[in-house]
């Protein structure tokens, strides 16, 4: 089984790394902050008891997120393994998952995609979203073909209510003090994280970079 946390600042390049490895690896892409945007679109109780926090780029409760994470990941698709994306982002939800998996004999592989402050602004800036098909283009690093419209079906493209500047700097304060210890505790309890330098390359790069990270750390488990 394939169990991969995606760990990383927004703007990081998380969101597009896992779509090239649930491709290769055929097992679901699990996104909390997506589960939550679908949970809002539908109108569920959910998602408004939720809207409020995510608009101002704060976290939604451990309570809320572990229990929905808990039910996708237990279901058929993610049996041979899944990509999470977004999750863990406290130490109570990294806790919360690390028992989830050993309870199944299950070992993560963490892959922490490290890019520079700069660069990461940079990225949120200047991020568009099509509103119909979710898309994502930049206007610095993937602009669309025609000027602010989705390529794909031509509608005008939006910047994202979390994308907007005070709750970029929200966004980005929160991964530091909640999530960034994150990666600290998974390091102090000995799980595997594989570090990978994402700042200046092109997203096709990256990905062989986290691959060959990959097959490097599964070669030196395998002779520990
Ligand atoms: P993302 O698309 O991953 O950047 O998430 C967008 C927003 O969803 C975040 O700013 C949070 O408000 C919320 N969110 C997503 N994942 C989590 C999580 N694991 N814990 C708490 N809140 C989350």
């Amino acid at each position: 089984m394939r169990a991969i946390v995606l760990f990383g600042s927004p703007g990081s390049g998380k969101g597009t790394q896992a779509k090239f490895l649930t491709e290769c690896l055929r097992v679901p892409h699990v996104s909390t902050g997506d589960m939550l945007r679908d949970r809002i679109r539908s109108g569920s109780e959910l998602g408004t008891a939720v809207v409020a926090t995510m608009h101002s780029g704060g976290l939604v409760s451990d309570q809320v997120v572990n229990l929905m994470v808990e039910e996708r990941l237990s279901k058929p698709d993610a049996a041979k393994g899944f990509v999470l994306d977004g999750y863990p982002r406290t130490l109570a939800q990294a806790e919360h998952l690390c028992r989830w998996l050993d309870g199944r004999g299950v070992r993560e592989v963490v892959i922490h995609l490290a890019v520079d402050y700069n660069v990461i602004i940079g990225r949120l800036t200047g991020r568009r979203e099509c509103p119909r098909c979710g898309t994502l283009y930049n206007v610095a690093f993937h602009p669309p073909k025609m000027d602010e419209l989705c390529d794909l079906d031509g509608e005008k493209l939006a910047i994202r209510d979390d994308d907007r500047e005070p709750v970029i700097r929200e966004r980005l304060d929160a991964y530091g003090h909640q999530t960034r210890p994150v990666l600290e505790y998974y390091r102090t309890v000995g799980r595997r994280v594989v570090e990978v330098e994402a700042s200046d390359d092109p997203p096709p790069i990256v990905f062989q970079k986290i691959c060959q990270a990959m097959e490097k750390d599964d070669r030196s488990k395998d002779s520990r």
